[in-house]
């Protein structure tokens, strides 16, 4: 059987991150990844980061992507086609290698970096072609350069949506309208206000009741919601389209998670069902580490510096960077991401994040 002294599920940020500050210590590293490129949700990113310069604002997703790509391949291997559908108690690894042969790697350390899934929604006609998610609209129009439908209809108004509605917009097609059931736009006001110059309506209090169409989507019938959340008689509207694109938040991905028995703990703001870790982010089962929107839904930047604590932990438990050294390395990364989980928006995360590392702590200290 195949050995590793790190197997890293998922080669999206949090991944490449925790392979690089691995490898670059010495560490044997495999990383699998069920796709066909690396780079996770990166590679779908057309859009300029925000946030400050350490964090790479201003830069492209996809060229994140690259760059981080080009850091991991000298220290790690990237095995993609390749899919993780089990880890055993002994930390081996099971994969579908290449799309077809079954493959096992024992590991003496496993990083979960798995990411999220997008959520759904259930309506009348939601399974109707053309109903899909705003990642599925997002990979059709910036990998396969495919426009789904030249009038499409957005639900959601998250950064997922708002970013989305906008690129839609770069690739030609139109967003007749934004769709969201709270009274308040979700997402960041920078992303708001650029749909609003692009002409987009946004219609807060507002979902669809249904789906138009026999074979594939003709148009929804829209609705506005009172305040507890019914639809309002006589407020139903026919809005055409060829397409209706969801963004409604997303789940962690922690299936592997709980089968490598992992205790998982439930932070609603954070997307769910999350492994409890420390702050190493080693979860509950020692020498299996967890980072990214795995480890609660966030944003590219802090997926990279949730991987580069894990990598550096994988590595010190095993021996290739001393403890004073991994110490100082790691209290670097914890001021960014303090940085990142700050102001409006962030202060939540972190919040919540140190309910999950409290938990973590607790758990090791017994
Ligand atoms: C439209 C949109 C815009 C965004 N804009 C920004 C932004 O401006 N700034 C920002 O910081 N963040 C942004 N984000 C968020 C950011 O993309 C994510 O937070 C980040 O990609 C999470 O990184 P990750 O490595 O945890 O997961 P992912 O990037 O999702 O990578 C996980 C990888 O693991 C693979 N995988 C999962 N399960 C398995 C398995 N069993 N076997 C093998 N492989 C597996 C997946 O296929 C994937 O490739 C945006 C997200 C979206 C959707």
């Amino acid at each position: 059987m195949r050995q590793a002294d790190i197997i890293i599920v998922g080669a999206g940020p949090a991944g490449l991150s925790a392979a690089v500050e691995a490898g670059r210590l010495g560490a044997q590293v495999v990383v699998v990844d069920e796709n066909a490129k690396p780079g996770g949700q990166l590679f779908k990113q057309i859009h300029k980061f925000f946030g400050s310069r350490e964090h790479l604002a201003g830069i492209r997703g996809f060229d994140i992507g690259q760059e981080l790509l080009a850091q991991a391949q000298p220290c790690a291997q990237i095995k993609l086609n390749s899919t993780v559908y089990a880890i055993y108690p002994d930390k081996q690894v099971a994969l579908i290698a290449d799309g077809v042969h079954q493959e096992t790697i024992r590991a003496k350390k496993v990083i979960l970096a798995a990411g999220a899934s997008e959520n759904v929604l259930a309506f009348p006609g939601s399974t109707l072609p053309g109903v899909m998610s705003a990642g599925a609209v997002q990979t059709m129009m910036n990998v396969y350069q495919v426009l789904p439908a030249e009038e499409i209809l957005m639900i959601g108004s998250g950064n997922v949506g708002l970013i989305v509605s906008y690129q839609i917009v770069q690739a030609g097609g139109k967003v007749n309208a934004l769709l969201e059931a709270a009274p308040r736009i979700g997402g960041y006001g920078v992303h708001a206000a650029k749909i609003s110059r692009a002409g987009i309506p946004i219609l807060t209090r507002h979902t669809v009741q249904k789906v138009l169409g026999e074979e594939h989507v003709e148009g929804a019938i829209v609705v506005q919601l009172d305040d507890n959340v019914q639809p309002v008689p006589g407020s139903e509207r026919m809005i055409a389209c060829g397409a209706i694109a969801i963004a409604v938040g997303l789940t962690p991905l922690t299936e592997l998670a709980h089968l490598a028995g992992c205790q998982l703990t439930f932070i609603s703001r954070l997307g769910g069902m999350l492994p409890v870790h420390d702050d190493n982010m080693e979860t509950t089962v020692p020498g299996i580490y967890a980072a990214g929107d795995l480890t609660g839904v966030e944003e590219a930047s802090s997926a990279m510096e949730e991987g580069r604590l894990a990598g550096i932990a994988a590595a010190e438990a095993l021996g290739y960077i001393d403890a004073g050294a991994a110490a100082k390395r790691k209290a670097q990364v914890w001021e960014r991401l303090h940085m990142l989980r700050s102001g409006d928006f962030g202060s939540y995360r972190r919040q919540m994040k140190e309910e999950v590392i409290e938990k973590g702590r607790i758990f090791h200290a017994i």
